[in-house]
């Protein structure tokens, strides 16, 4: 019995459990940054104005920018729990937005359409490359190219290497993870999949213009999610696959962008970041929303769209290996530290208890599992944890 889950039964439960591990791992996370001497940027960041080109962050925080409430209450929760490093928190929205009407924006009110993950200890933004500001803008515009117009909240990345090469729009892709394969992983009864509507029965693609040619997206277009068990669903998002491409290149600034008009890009989700800190290319500004069934790098070549491109599996994969070891490593270490925070929950003893005798990476898909439960907001879940304990 691998997985802390695997012996909680009642649905209720899970769902308290899989908010103290979302909440340990965050209240880690910040931790480490907090004493390492970084500031800490939670909320909206649309302080970058890719337009007129900066490396430098928001300093102030709007009040009044959205979820202000959620984010004066986190903001005095963890003041008070950090109290030497308040001033390094930076919570709620940036103070400078985007002026889109630079942007051809028609229908969209101000907002930022691109965030960074650059080779950087802190948390910046780091101006595009001509080409790929070029990509970028092309892809705000794209609007009823590529039928993406319907798609919000779209997740591309795009790999602005070192050496002048720029790799993109890189979709987000799913994995499955099935159970004879990942013993460790909790076979959530939903098997992760993220539907487009409440009556559960149409199930999302990872997007309009994902990877097809992957072993999984095949898999999955071959009708998968008739089956009812065995599996459990991993999305991996385009931003780690752009700070991937960056890796296998020796280097590079990552970066997610919106795809047309009606997204928007303010900040990393929480799955996201917890992938970039680790890796050294940390998010420009991350936000706390759902991070619903966030999946690391696939480790297995077929499984990544561009190795045709590349064309050295080995490369690829081993990057790819490296990366998310760096990933679970940190990833367990915070939840370990963070379950010091996340005393007031009823479900605190069991995840401790859980650790003893895991490796690492076995504790990072705690993380994982518990991304696999829906609903709650991770804002919203960490908050109740930390207040209440549910
Ligand atoms: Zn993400």
């Amino acid at each position: 019995m691998a997985s802390v889950f695997e012996g909680v039964v009642h649905p209720a439960e899970q769902r308290n459990l899989a908010d103290t591990i979302v909440a340990a791992v965050f209240m880690g996370l910040v931790r480490d940054r907090l004493t390492k001497g970084y500031q800490v940027f939670i909320g909206y960041g649309g302080g970058f104005d890719s337009y007129e080109g900066s490396q430098v962050q928001g300093q102030k925080k709007d009040p009044s920018g959205p979820e202000a409430d959620l984010h004066t209450e986190l903001l005095g929760i963890l003041s008070n729990k950090f109290v030497a490093y308040k001033d390094q928190l930076v919570i709620g929205a940036a103070n400078k937005w985007v002026d889109a009407s630079k942007g051809r924006r028609e229908n969209a009110s101000t907002s930022s359409y691109v965030i960074t993950g650059a080779m950087s200890d802190r948390q910046v933004h780091v101006e595009m490359s001509k080409k790929a500001k070029q990509l970028a803008l092309d892809c705000l515009n794209s609007n009823q190219k590529m039928g993406t117009l319907k798609e919000r909240g779209a997740y591309y990345g795009v790999a602005d290497c070192y050496n002048g090469e720029v790799f993109g729009p890189v979709a987000t892709s799913r994995q499955v993870f099935w159970a004879e394969h990942s013993p460790d992983r909790w076979m959530n009864p939903s098997r992760g999949w993220i539907y487009t509507n409440q009556e559960r029965n149409e199930v999302a693609s990872g997007s309009n213009a994902k990877m097809d040619d992957t072993d999984d997206e095949q898999l999955i277009a071959s009708g998968l999610s008739e089956r009812m068990s065995g599996y459990v669903l991993g999305y991996c998002h385009g931003m780690i696959f752009a700070e991937h491409i960056c890796k296998v290149f020796k280097g590079g600034t990552a970066y997610e962008i919106s795809m047309n008009e009606q997204t928007c890009k303010n900040a990393s989700c929480f799955g996201c970041s917890s992938f970039m800190f680790a890796n050294g290319m940390p998010p420009s500004w991350m936000h706390l929303g759902g991070a619903q069934s966030w999946a690391p790098l696939p480790e297995k070549a077929t499984n990544f769209g561009y190795s045709a491109h590349i064309r050295n599996d080995k490369l690829i994969v081993e990057t790819a290996r490296s990366m998310n070891k760096a990933w679970a490593d940190a990833t367990a270490s915070w939840m370990q530290t963070g379950v010091g925070y996340t005393t007031k929950s009823p479900k605190n003893a069991t995840l401790k208890a859980a650790f003893s005798g895991k490796s690492t990476r076995q504790i990072a898909n705690f993380f994982l599992d518990a991304l696999t439960i829906h609903g709650r907001d991770d804002l919203e879940r960490i908050l109740a944890i930390l207040k209440h304990g549910f």
